[in-house]
């Protein structure tokens, strides 16, 4: 089978101790490149995890509660590389500015959010482009008609053709999104991952990355761990507007940088089910308010008491606004505050996605030379 790659804990860590050193005195020095942490004799034992995002705008709620609270808790468990899917942009090639802009707003929505980039990696896709390799490679392998079926990739060029949701299709689906879904398969097999924790919405996707490397590892050598999607506590987080998903493209999101003020106006001016008075009893599954207390809310036992009175007599929408205002101010305030740390201190952003596409683009080469060996691609040697 495959030989594990030897990353150590002795080298992660000490770089680890280095950067937080640095982020304390605001030192940026010299960068250690990714190749030298790893050593020869001691291997690690940790599992790993690809996961990713894609740089067109700032992280929501939604991606908060459905893939990135898990990310955090995983990190030190896992050796962990963490995506910013660059090449899987094309509806916004129009506006490669915002794709540009977006790499900085995650890499920092990440740090904010308490990842950290000695411990992962954080990878920028197109920076390592074997990413692209790999995908022709495992085209090979994946038959259409998986595309074809796949619920996630359908709902998404559906919405893509038709953006106001009448019957005239208004836009073309670029090929570069019909086989996003293959890229994806190669960014979660490239790094030979375990595990892969993802909102719902990406389940099909993790399908279709463990038949591909049922696939290969058949048809060819057994290269590819099967990796097993892991979905967050929040499945599915729904929009501020009600809709089933909080998404960027609905604009219907609480964003992880928002101020406290524009939390609250979020807040107060949000969804709140269907018109009823104060007094009135009502459902709480009709109102999302309920949905985002009981997704951020620690005091369960008062969403229990608040949803139990609601649903009797009726609570006013103002009362729970204002706890939800609370809630999600104190969850969002020290990570608005880890931000403003890492924006007074840019170069230590950028050397986390330097020294992370590093050492990505070492284990990138790892796996291509294995995938070339098992395809007997190596002509001319
Ligand atoms: P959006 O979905 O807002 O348009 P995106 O498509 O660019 O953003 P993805 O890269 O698809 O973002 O999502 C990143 C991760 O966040 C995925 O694991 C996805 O499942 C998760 N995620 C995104 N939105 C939600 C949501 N509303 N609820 C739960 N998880 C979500
Ligand atoms: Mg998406």
């Amino acid at each position: 089978m495959t030989s594990e790659p030897s990353v150590t804990r002795v080298g992660i860590n000490a770089i680890g101790r280095r950067h937080q050193e640095r982020s304390r005195d605001g030192d940026t020095g010299i960068l250690i490149e990714g190749a030298s942490v790893r050593t020869a004799n001691v291997t690690s034992e940790r599992k790993r995890i690809l996961t990713g995002i894609r740089p067109t705008g700032p992280l929501h709620l939604g991606h908060y509660a459905g893939a990135l609270e898990n990310w955090v808790k995983l990190q030190s468990e896992y050796d962990c590389y963490f995506l910013i899917a660059d090449y899987q942009v094309s509806e916004y090639a129009h506006d490669l500015a915002r794709v540009r802009n977006a790499v900085w707003e995650v890499t920092l929505d990440w740090l904010a959010a308490g990842l950290d980039p000695d411990s992962g990696s954080f990878v920028v896709e197109s920076l390592v482009p074997e990413h692209a390799e790999l995908t022709t490679w495992l085209a090979w392998v994946l038959p259409v008609g998986m595309l074809e079926r796949n619920p996630t990739l359908k709902a998404e060029m559906e919405a893509l053709e038709y953006p106001t949701g009448g019957k005239t299709k208004e836009k073309s689906v670029p090929v570069a999104f019909y086989i996003y879904p293959v890229m994806q398969v190669a960014n979660i097999l490239l790094p030979r991952a375990n595990l892969v924790p993802v909102g719902a919405d990406q389940l099909p996707h993790i399908e279709l990355a463990r038949e591909t490397a049922r696939r290969f590892n058949r048809a060819f050598k057994p290269i590819f761990p099967e990796p097993e999607a892991l979905v967050g506590r929040v499945p599915r987080l729904v929009g501020t507007d009600g809709n089933a998903k909080m998404s960027k493209s609905r604009g219907n999101t609480i964003d992880l940088k928002d101020s406290a003020e524009t939390v609250a106006k979020k807040v107060r001016t949000m969804y709140g089910g269907p018109p009823r008075r104060a007094t009135e009893p009502g459902k709480v599954e009709e109102n999302p308010i309920f949905a985002y207390l009981e997704a951020f809310d620690r005091d369960t036992a008062r969403v229990r008491d608040l949803k139990e009175h609601y649903e009797r007599k009726g609570v006013s929408n103002k009362e729970l606004r204002n706890r939800l205002t609370s809630v999600l101010n104190e969850l969002l305030e020290p990570m608005r505050q880890r931000r403003a740390k890492y924006e007074g201190n840019m170069p230590l952003v950028r050397e986390a996605l330097e020294h992370g596409t590093g050492r990505g683009r070492a284990i990138a080469k790892e796996t291509m030379a294995m995938v070339r060996d098992a395809l007997d691609l190596n002509y001319l040697r």
